[in-house]
C-alpha cells in the first residue's frame, strides 16, 4: 500500500452520518494523528466500558500507546481486547443564525481494531519515535531508557487498517428561511497554542533550538 492509498472502509468504519465529511486516504489520516499528542482509547474490561485518554504517536501505519506494565488498561489491551481509538482536534465553534444549526469545525480520526504488544527488540526504537514526535532531536539528548525502564514499559500498536477521518471545515449551514435573520453568523476559530517554555530552575543545559523556537511556531 502506498503512503496515500488506503483499504476501502469496512462496514464499521464507513462514515454514514454526514458521509461527505468522511476520508479514508492515508495522507489525511496520518496528518490528523501526527498533529495529536493524545488520544482516547475505548474498550470493555471487567470494570465495564472505559474511555481513557493517553499519549499517542504514529510509526508507519500503526498508532502506538505506552504505559506501565501495571496499568490495567495496558494489561487488558495487550491481550487483544477489542478497542477503538479516537483523536480529535477542535478547530472552531460554528455560530449559525438558528440554535439548531450550530456546529463545530474539527478534524477527527477513529480507529477500530485491537492492540498488540511491540516486541521487546523494537521497543527502544519506537520509544525514540515518541521522543521525535514530542520534539525532533530530543531522542539524542534525553538519557535513553535503561533495561529496567524498558522492561517496566508496555508499548502497544494498532494497525490503521480500519480507520476513518471526519473533517468539518466551513461556516454555518443555515436553513434558507433563517439567512435574513439579524443574528451574527460565522466561525469562532480555535487552536492549541504554544506558550513560552518554562525552564526547570537550576537546569545547566543549554537551551536547544527546538525549545527556543517552541513558541514561534503556530
Ligand atoms: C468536536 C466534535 C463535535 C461533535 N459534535 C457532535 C454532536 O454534538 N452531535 C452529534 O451527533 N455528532 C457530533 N459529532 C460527530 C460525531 O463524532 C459522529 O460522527 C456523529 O455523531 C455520527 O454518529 P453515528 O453513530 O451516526 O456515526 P456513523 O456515521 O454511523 O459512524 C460510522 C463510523 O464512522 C466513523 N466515524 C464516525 N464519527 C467519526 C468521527 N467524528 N471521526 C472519525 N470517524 C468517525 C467510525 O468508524 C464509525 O464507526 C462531533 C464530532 C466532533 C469531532
Amino acid at each position: 500500500m502506498s503512503a496515500t492509498s488506503a483499504p476501502p472502509p469496512t462496514e464499521r468504519s464507513r462514515v454514514r452520518r454526514a458521509e461527505d465529511r468522511g476520508h479514508y486516504d492515508r495522507a489525511t489520516i496520518h496528518a490528523i494523528i501526527d498533529a495529536a499528542y493524545l488520544c482516547h482509547v475505548s474498550f470493555v474490561d471487567e470494570r465495564g466500558p472505559l474511555c481513557l485518554p493517553t499519549a499517542v504517536w504514529r510509526v508507519d501505519d500503526h498508532v502506538l500507546i505506552h504505559g506501565s506494565n501495571g496499568s490495567k488498561m495496558m494489561k487488558s489491551l495487550a491481550q487483544g481486547t477489542p478497542a477503538c481509538v479516537a483523536i480529535t482536534h477542535l478547530d472552531g465553534l460554528v455560530m449559525a443564525r438558528s440554535a439548531f444549526s450550530h456546529s463545530m469545525n474539527f478534524r477527527s480520526v477513529v480507529i477500530h481494531g485491537a492492540f498488540e504488544a511491540v516486541p521487546d527488540a523494537d521497543k527502544a526504537e519506537v520509544l525514540d519515535r515518541l521522543m521525535d514526535h514530542l520534539a525532533p532531536g530530543r531522542r539524542h539528548e534525553a538519557r535513553p531508557p535503561d533495561r529496567n525502564e524498558l522492561a517496566a514499559t508496555t508499548v502497544l500498536r494498532m494497525p490503521l487498517f480500519e480507520a476513518a477521518a471526519k473533517i468539518r471545515a466551513w461556516g454555518p449551514k443555515d436553513k434558507d428561511g433563517d439567512l435574513a435573520l439579524p443574528v451574527w453568523a460565522g466561525v469562532l476559530p480555535l487552536r492549541q497554542t504554544r506558550l513560552p517554555p518554562l525552564a526547570e530552575p537550576g537546569c545547566p543545559a543549554e537551551t536547544p533550538a527546538y525549545v527556543q523556537q517552541w513558541a514561534t511556531h503556530a
